[in-house]
């Protein structure tokens, strides 16, 4: 039974468990989603203020521990246990969540807890320091990724406080800290949908630094976005023009909307804080059926595509953009353009 992967660091510290529940501001009535409950710290702070607490621990040895620990009291009755992957487990309704996060699942915790909806009043979540920095980056800065644009699309996101590496056993190689997330409800929340908005955002971060009109005239993006159109098509009985243009040898560089974009920016070529680099290959290989040809037949349907994508990034003005430096309201302008052309993201 390997426990190396899941992120065992037990806060030891009494006055840093305290701050973290103080901050969800829980109301006798609320129910509290634990991730990770280990051995019980936050857990018992938090059947002390709330009505009722879910704890999802992977670990039986774990969860066995907190049930011990309620074993008997009256707060036995306030604690539902729920054993298994909190990334794989479909979660029941909660107000609040409250975590010292495994760091190896953030990113998936962050994506599933902005996608739910209705969304829960508020998180407090301890993360990697360098991971809740990242959380509220701005663009520009170095640790502008999706992953901000998401958070702050959907939530407002505050660093609450450093917790320093002594104040778990054992101490984790990194330091640590607080991050109190506060999704938008209401008629504040973005009326989009969340797989379509990150869907975008996916293709624009693919390679943050590059101009967009790079990372949108791939052959693997312009094929997902075919394939979306199709869909988009079929469901709207718009007919698709599958008839052949020309059939051209399929050599690099053929790409009408790549641009040699390395020469006139700071970019180093590491890409080590692009989002998930290995996103677009997965996807083709899970995706496409026929393997690249090695030559290309150049379809009606397919030139259109390219054409959309002209006209959207030039209608925004964001040809020569790179997603590190957009803001939100670029992206916006940038889907609202695609959608009235029809191509979709998810
Ligand atoms: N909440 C405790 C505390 O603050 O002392 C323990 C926090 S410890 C950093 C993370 C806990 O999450 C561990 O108990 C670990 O077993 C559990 N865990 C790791 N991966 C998990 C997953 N995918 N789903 C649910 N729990 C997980």
């Amino acid at each position: 039974f390997n426990t190396s992967n899941y992120g065992q660091h037990i806060l030891k510290n009494p006055g840093v468990a305290d701050a973290i529940v103080q901050k969800a501001e829980l109301k006798p009535t609320d129910t509290v989603l634990e991730v990770g409950p280990g051995t019980g710290n936050l857990t018992m702070r938090i059947l002390d203020r709330a009505k009722k607490a879910i704890a999802v621990e992977v670990d039986p040895r774990m969860a066995a521990e907190v049930t011990k620990r309620v074993q008997g009291r009256p707060e036995q009755k306030k604690l539902e246990m729920l054993l298994g992957d909190v990334i794989k487990t479909e979660l029941p309704p909660f107000d609040v969540c409250i975590s010292n996060t495994p760091y190896q699942i953030s990113s998936p915790l962050i994506f599933k807890l902005l996608s739910l909806n209705p969304p829960p009043r508020v998180c407090v979540l301890m993360f990697q320091h360098e991971f809740s920095l990242r959380l509220v980056a701005r663009p520009g800065e170095s640790l502008y990724s999706r992953l901000s644009v998401n958070a702050q699309f959907w939530a407002r996101c505050s660093m609450v406080m450093k917790v320093g590496k002594n104040n778990f056993r054992p101490p984790p190689k990194v330091e640590s800290s607080v991050v109190r997330i506060e999704p938008k409800t209401g008629a504040e929340r973005p009326n989009i949908s969340f797989e379509e908005w990150d869907g975008l955002l996916r293709i624009c971060f693919g390679r943050k630094n590059k101009k967009l009109s790079a990372n949108f005239g791939t052959k693997e993006v312009l094929s997902i976005l075919e394939r979306n159109y199709r869909s988009w098509c079929s469901l709207n009985n718009i007919p698709v023009d599958d008839s052949i243009v020309e059939d051209v040898p399929d050599v690099d560089g053929d790409d009408a909307m790549k641009v040699d974009d390395e020469e006139d920016t700071e970019w180093n070529g590491i890409d080590e804080d692009d989002d998930n680099p290995a996103f677009l290959k997965e996807f083709n290989e899970s995706n496409l059926v026929a393997k690249t040809p090695s030559r290309r037949k150049k379809t009606r349907v397919g030139e259109l595509i390219r054409e959309k994508v002209r006209k959207c990034l030039e209608s925004t003005h964001l040809v020569d953009k790179r997603a590190a430096k957009c803001d939100e309201n670029d992206f916006l302008r940038l889907l609202a353009a695609f959608n009235d052309e029809g191509v979709h993201f998810s």
